[in-house]
């Protein structure tokens, strides 16, 4: 071939995905997992070079313009976030679908001051295939309660737990919880309600943090140190709720919820077959609210990387309405 008639594709790399926003964008690096925020020019240039060649592209800018675009070009292949080629077709996008093995991917089993039956919890979500647990409890316990709730998953197709516990004196030390660690399913104990005076600090996995968590609405808290950018969550949030899709739980009292938030229950947990609840097309009523329905948030550039709370929601008869707790406006690109 004459080189005067190749033809060059500007192609970002098929991990690297533009989500636009009303006021800017963002580039998802699904292979880094790390999140950069972009102007929607370069958004859009982006999306012209996906269906013509790159000289075809830069004519359509003025000579002003041009600057701007190469300053675009070094700025995406100095990130690593484009190449060239002659043959784009070679490079698909890569699949949007998500699927996962198990009926129910995680849990969150609340306890206030009533302790669930943790053997029967276990063999349930078990059978399940339920990936990841997060155990809040709310009110203080002995310590031996912690070692019974974890001792429950010694036989267990569960590959995860997390524990929020609040803090006690005798909590203090990290060192106290290392009989916990022994069952390697235990990743983080979060030690919630720390008291003023002392300093958060973490160590041996043990976070312990200021923030109360004193009932189930204590959740939905939207914050940039939690977005995440891997191909599991950006796939979910894409097709389904990324909060509540997959998810069970089983509130202080025992009643079994998707979220332990809402107010539509499912029975006693000790009376029921989960698999029997989850199957039901009422349970999993929510699962598909993507944030691309949710008012505000379709408009956020991070909606492919936010959690999705559609239960405290800042119009509470409204659950379309933008989560209460997040502090981002997407037409501002503010935080308050
Ligand atoms: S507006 Fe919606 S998508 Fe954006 S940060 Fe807030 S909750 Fe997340």
């Amino acid at each position: 071939m004459n080189d005067s008639t190749v033809q060059n594709f500007l192609t970002l790399f098929s991990c690297c995905k533009v989500v636009k926003g009303y006021n800017r964008s963002t580039i998802l690096d699904l292979q880094t997992q790390k999140i950069y925020i972009i102007p929607n020019s370069l958004g859009e240039f982006i999306n012209k070079c996906k269906n013509s060649p790159y000289e075809e592209v830069l004519n359509c800018y003025n000579k002003e313009d041009k600057k701007t675009i190469k300053s675009y070009i070094d700025y995406l292949t100095n990130n690593n976030f484009c190449f060239f080629t002659e043959t784009p077709d070679k490079f698909p996008d890569i699949s949007t679908e998500w699927d996962h093995p198990s009926k129910i991917t995680n849990a969150i089993i609340d306890i206030s001051s009533h302790v669930h039956d943790f053997l029967y919890l276990n063999k349930q979500l078990s059978k399940l295939g339920c990936y990841s647990v997060e155990i809040r409890v709310f009110n203080k316990h002995d310590f031996s309660v912690y070692e019974k709730i974890i001792a429950g998953f010694n036989n267990s197709r569960i590959k995860q737990i997390i524990l929020h516990i609040p803090y006690q004196v005798n909590l203090a030390s990290s060192e106290i919880f290392d009989p916990l660690f022994f069952n390697q399913r235990l990743k983080a104990i979060y030690v919630h309600s720390l008291t003023k005076n002392i300093a958060e600090y973490s160590k041996n996995s043990v976070i312990y943090k200021h923030e109360k968590l004193i009932d189930a609405s204590c959740c939905g808290k939207i914050s940039r140190n939690n977005f995440l950018a891997n191909i599991d969550f950006y796939t979910e949030s894409i097709n389904h709720n990324n909060c509540l899709n997959r998810k069970i739980s089983i509130d202080a009292d025992g009643n079994i919820k998707n979220c332990p938030a809402m107010k539509a229950s499912f029975g006693y947990y000790k009376k029921y077959d989960f698999n029997d609840i989850i199957s039901t097309d009422k349970f999993q009523s929510n699962w598909d609210t993507t944030k691309d329905k949710i008012s505000a948030c379709a408009d956020c550039e991070f909606r492919y990387s936010c959690l999705n709370c559609q239960i405290i929601t800042s119009d509470k008869n409204n659950m379309y309405s933008k989560p209460k707790h997040c502090g981002y406006d997407p037409y501002t690109s503010t935080w308050r």
